[in-house]
């Protein structure tokens, strides 16, 4: 059974409670390249999955020194909320979208005007920095200012602790309260919408799990297939800009 476009539309409008969960994918068509897709940052230089793990950020100076430099550089922020960003604040806007868990730092959710209080941003943000010894946050852009004005591994001015883009390192703890937050919406739901992620990343890649356990219908819109392709009441394996303004009434 292969439920089409207009099915599972009806799907979502029928739903008491619908939680989203985004991943890379989703911003794609906003020119922010995702790590595991055929154009994906890892893909193309596996070495790169250093920078955003957490001993080698707190241990190689050299290496935190290429992170501040690409985070100048960062594509989120130049970027525009693409089709897939403006149909799920379109499908709030219905009043069809509860919990958007997403596990994307760039900010581009908010921007396309999906409200704070539903969102779940587990993988925190690029747009706030954090200390790594006394937990100050600020905003990411007056740490950049630092670095354009020639520090190249800004430090905390509060303890002179290591700075760090908000966002989790591998080899780091999700902040619990958004895990919990995004577990509960999990098991709250009767329709789980996973869209533009590979469903490899643990534990956000535990919540379809949670879902369909709770009895809840998966529904997957991915490029490629996905570890729960097979326990989905329906798999799109194609573009979001085309299928999600679809199932949301845009298009
Ligand atoms: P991933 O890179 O593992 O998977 C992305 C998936 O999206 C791939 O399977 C790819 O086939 C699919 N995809 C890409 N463009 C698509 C499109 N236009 N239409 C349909 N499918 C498309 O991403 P993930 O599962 O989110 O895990 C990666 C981790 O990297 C996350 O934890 C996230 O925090 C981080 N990340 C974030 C960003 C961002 O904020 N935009 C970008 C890269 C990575």
């Amino acid at each position: 059974m292969h439920p089409d476009i207009a099915e599972v539309a009806g799907w979502l409008d029928a739903a008491r409670r619908v939680t989203v969960l985004t991943g890379a994918g989703i911003s794609t068509d906003s020119g922010i390249p995702d790590f595991r897709g055929p154009q994906g940052v890892w893909t193309k230089d596996p070495k790169a999955e250093r920078l955003a793990t957490l001993q080698a950020y707190m241990s190689d100076a050299g290496l935190r020194r290429d992170a501040w430099r690409l985070r100048l550089e960062h594509p989120a922020w130049t970027a525009e909320p693409g089709p897939g960003h403006r149909a799920l604040a379109a499908l709030e806007a219905k009043e069809r979208l509860h919990h958007l868990i997403t596990q994307n730092i760039d900010g581009l959710h908010q921007k396309a005007g999906t409200s704070p209080e539903i969102l779940i941003e587990i993988h925190g943000t690029i747009r706030e920095v954090v200390c790594m010894s006394c937990g100050e946050r600020a905003a990411m852009e007056k740490a950049l200012e630092r670095v354009r004005a020639g520090e190249d591994d800004p430090a905390c001015r509060s303890c002179g602790g290591i700075l760090k883009s908000a966002t989790i390192s591998f080899g780091q703890n999700l902040v619990p309260e958004d895990l919990e937050r995004a577990s509960r919406a999990s098991e709250g739901c009767d329709l789980f919408l996973a869209i533009g992620s590979s469903l490899v990343v643990y534990p956000v890649a535990y919540l379809p799990k949670i879902a369909l356990g709770a009895g809840a219908r998966l529904v997957i819109v991915n490029a490629e297939p996905t570890p729960y392709d097979s326990q989905a009441d329906a798999a799109f394996h194609a573009p979001i800009a085309e299928v999600l303004p679809a199932l949301v009434g845009l298009s």
